[in-house]
């Protein structure tokens, strides 16, 4: 698939290349010298999106998603740098995220689930009793001799849903206990799996080490079957659409990518699921994992509300945000935690909305091809939109649009 329109094909090149300065500003927001070059290039690129007139479909989405980039990612450095920004907090994210995001955000924030997160501390309570410490020789010797089947089992299941190309072959590497407390990571360019050591965790049960890889597997399906087959599967697409690193880091597209790692991440529990007895799992440990997520994933919402709310107080004197969480939680512990204990802003949380916002992105763009195809075309064609999903890095604004375009072309 490629460009047509010649001046969108060299458009598209600089796109790909602004990635990178976009990279360099999102991590040195107070370098006034990189404000000016971030800001001079956008309204150079801008004027040039201007003026191109794309002739068919696939440039129209090309241009469009330029333009949605550039605006979305706009707002974003503008709300950061500017202390007069023109939006409320609530419209800002709304703007950058898509209408009926703040809403979302207060609603997970009002009705956290209390109870499960009860019954999760009272399990989490009796799995601790018989956890064997990940230091232990028996321990890092069962999470070695592991990592054979995971790998064969993602890559199985990679090739039999057409994530991953048939002759596909990948590197893992198990951090050890030390290190392994960091994030796991997937490296497109040497194809390599850094799995964290959380990972796995151990326990003692008729006076044998046993070993629980839920999270391994739940790792493995986000970072290889989500961001690796993204990755694989735009490829071949104009530079300005294909998976780099700069281009994850990028407001607008983050909800995309992380989107599709969490779809991916869902299927792993469901694996787990249908393969529980030869992984020798019980319906707890399922339960275990998927409570573990949605813990995660609430206080994640929270923490970019939160960091939200203070910047709100910091730009509006008379706004007080102990109130406010008071008013819509009625949970003065929380208020009070929030307005003694909480000091992160907007600026050290931003990176979360992706995660959020992801499946809320994902489940739209299904929504949206359910409507345009009908319920039976989507229930039948499950692994094909699942594979179109995943060509093109898209801003979330023109993503339904993108994905419901390779369809028809299929
Ligand atoms: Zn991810």
């Amino acid at each position: 698939m490629q460009i047509q329109n010649k001046e969108l094909f060299k458009l598209d090149k600089k796109i790909s290349e602004f990635y990178k300065l976009n990279h360099n500003f999102f991590n040195a927001n107070a370098n006034l010298y990189g404000k000016k070059l971030y800001y001079d290039k956008v309204k150079e690129l801008k004027a040039e999106a201007k003026k191109i007139n794309p002739k068919n479909e696939f440039d129209e989405l090309i241009l469009d998603n330029i333009e949605s980039i550039l605006k979305i990612n706009n707002y974003h450095f503008d709300f950061i740098t500017n202390p007069n920004f023109e939006y409320s907090i609530n419209e800002f994210l709304d703007l950058i995220m898509g209408k009926g995001s703040w809403k979302f955000l207060e609603k997970t924030i009002i009705y956290r689930d209390y109870k499960m997160r009860w019954e999760l501390t009272e399990q989490n309570r009796k799995i601790n009793s018989k956890i064997v410490n990940r230091f232990t020789e028996d321990a890092q010797k069962l999470s070695k001799e592991f990592v054979p089947k995971l790998k064969s089992d993602i890559l199985n299941y990679g090739k039999e849903n057409n994530y991953l190309p048939k002759d596909f072959d990948f590197n893992i590497f198990l951090l050890p206990p030390k290190d392994g407390s960091e994030y796991s990571s997937w490296r497109p360019e040497t194809k390599i799996l850094n799995l964290g050591a959380y990972g796995f965790y151990h326990i003692l049960e008729n006076n044998k080490t046993k070993i629980k890889p839920m999270k391994a597997y739940v790792v493995g399906f986000h970072e290889l079957l989500g961001h690796g087959s993204h990755q694989i599967y735009s490829r071949d697409l104009p530079e300005s659409i294909k998976f780099t690193d700069e281009i994850g880091t990028i407001t607008a597209t983050k909800p995309i990518t992380e989107g599709i790692a969490t779809y991916r991440e869902n299927e792993g529990i469901s694996y787990l699921k249908s393969n529980a007895k030869h992984l020798e799992l019980t319906n707890l440990d399922i339960i275990d994992v998927k409570d573990n997520l949605l813990v995660e994933y609430e206080n994640r919402i929270s923490d970019i509300y939160y960091g939200l709310i203070k910047e709100r107080e910091l730009r509006d004197k008379k706004f007080d945000s102990q109130k406010e969480i008071l008013k819509i939680t009625n949970n003065y512990v929380l208020a009070n935690w929030f307005k003694n204990d909480y000091k992160r802003k907007y600026v050290d949380v931003w990176s979360q909305l992706g995660y959020v916002f992801g499946i809320v992105h994902y489940n739209n763009m299904l929504n949206q091809i359910e409507k345009n195809f009908g319920k039976k075309y989507t229930k039948e064609n499950k692994n094909k939109i699942n594979i179109c999903a995943m060509k093109g890095v898209w801003s979330w604004e023109v993503y339904p649009k993108a994905v419901k375009y390779f369809l028809e072309k299929e």
